[in-house]
């Protein structure tokens, strides 16, 4: 995948970018790299932000500055989709977008990509 993106694919790109897709709670650059550190003790802090600057970059990770100051990773080659955002537990759910959302465009304009969080409480949190 980072050769067809003209990425170097160094083993601390791969460790990224697979904990990114694999984990789907849409991690900080801090938790990515606590949670690698122990598996990786060469890894620096460093890396991991220059490694997820060159991902995102190649479009194989998505930024969401949801909080703002506190930058979540997203997996980008998956089909578009929301967020939601609990505001009791923090966590950040995928949701499906709503389908008559491209028939609401200025005709002749065309979408690159769509962000929408919705903020609330969770299923979990909303019956406690
Ligand atoms: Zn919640
Ligand atoms: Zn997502």
């Amino acid at each position: 995948m980072m050769h067809r993106n003209g990425l170097r694919p160094s083993a601390q790109r791969i460790a990224v970018l697979s904990f990114v897709a694999n984990c789907r709670t849409h991690p900080s650059a801090d938790e990515i790299y606590s949670r690698l550190s122990g598996k990786f003790p060469s890894l620096s802090r460093t890396t991991v932000y220059n490694s997820l600057h060159a991902l995102t970059d190649a479009s194989l990770l998505r930024e969401l500055e949801i909080e703002s100051g506190n930058m979540r990773y997203d997996f980008k080659p998956q089909p578009a989709h929301g967020h939601f955002v609990c505001r009791k537990c923090g966590k950040i759910f995928d949701t499906p977008l709503p389908r008559s959302l491209a028939d609401s465009l200025t005709p002749g304009f065309c979408i690159d990509c769509v962000e929408i969080v919705y903020r609330g409480l969770c299923d979990i949190c909303n019956k406690q």
